[in-house]
């Protein structure tokens, strides 16, 4: 918090967070009027009408959770839930997506891992606190210039990225494959998987309750499926990349092995369904 001059009194200027996204705001001294990102129809305002909460808040009730869920990839999440229960995952520099929390409990794990060189985010409902993570580890942002209209905390360390691919190494390159935002963007990092390759999604590809299968979403939470043509050609993006593991946007939430070809076959089935046909996709001894 920093104290300001208001008005012949002291205000104190803060960096809200919205409580039903975890995304943070730029600082002010009182609460913004609404969560943009909360308004759009893909997500919701929470039963209460919109409230706010600040990191200082968030310290005292929630703490970390650090996971090493596979060799070199932390999962870091927040206990109790929080938001929409965003995870991040680290590897190999990267901080792929974000949570609204960052405590000294974090930054000696994301330390002791290597640090953050880049921030690479999925899209708007996991942009949460980069600012304040890219500020701490004195990293850059990368965000999808399709989904610029959702930042809510404006920094200089934010890089808006445009096209279809943007490499990070010769391991991680960031895709955009739309669909559930124009930016969606999800991370392919060839040596994953032991080397087999593996896919780092949020909600532009979900995983679902069966872990045999994932679907697509414009609205997850108000139940809005994309259209056909939006499936198909995500479906041809997904084709051109090699992969066998897909990280989900929330714990557990991970296609172990053959991630590649239940996208594919998922897509079908998707694009089944929206035609009106039982999909022989559904029975996977046919696929
Ligand atoms: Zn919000
Ligand atoms: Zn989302």
């Amino acid at each position: 918090m920093r104290p300001a001059r208001g008005r012949g009194s002291l205000t104190i200027v803060e960096c809200y967070i919205c409580v039903t996204c975890g995304a943070q705001f730029a600082p002010s001294g009182e609460p913004p009027a609404c969560c943009p990102i909360c308004r759009d129809e893909r997500q919701h305002v929470g039963d209460g009408g919109q409230q706010w909460t600040t990191l200082a808040e968030l310290r005292e009730t929630h703490a970390a959770h650090v996971e090493e869920i596979d060799p070199g990839v932390l999962s870091i999440g927040i206990e109790p839930a929080f938001a929409i229960g965003q995870r991040a995952l680290h590897l190999r520099g990267v901080l792929w997506d974000c949570v609204p929390l960052v405590d000294d409990e974090i930054e000696r794990a994301v330390a002791a891992a290597g640090g953050i060189e880049t921030i690479a985010i999925s899209h708007p409902h996991f942009y949460s606190g980069m600012v304040e993570w890219a500020e701490r580890f004195d990293a850059r942002i990368l965000v999808h210039e399709a989904d610029r209209e959702f930042v809510m905390r404006p920094s200089a360390r934010i890089e808006h990225w445009g096209g279809e691919r943007r490499r990070l190494s010769d391991e991680l390159e960031l895709i955009r494959l739309g669909g559930h935002f124009p930016g969606a963007t999800v991370m392919h990092w060839t040596a994953g998987a032991e080397g087999r390759g593996a896919i780092f999604s949020a909600d532009a590809i979900q995983v679902v309750a069966d872990r045999d299968w994932v679907s697509f979403m414009w609205s997850y939470p108000n139940l809005i499926p994309l259209p056909r043509g939006e499936i198909a050609r995500i479906r041809a993006v997904v084709a051109t990349l090699e992969f066998d593991r897909l990280y989900g946007g929330f714990w557990g939430r991970t296609v172990a092995s053959e991630a590649r070809s239940k996208v594919l076959r998922s897509a079908d089935r998707y694009i089944d369904a929206l035609s009106g046909v039982r999909s022989a996709a559904t029975r996977p001894d046919t696929t």
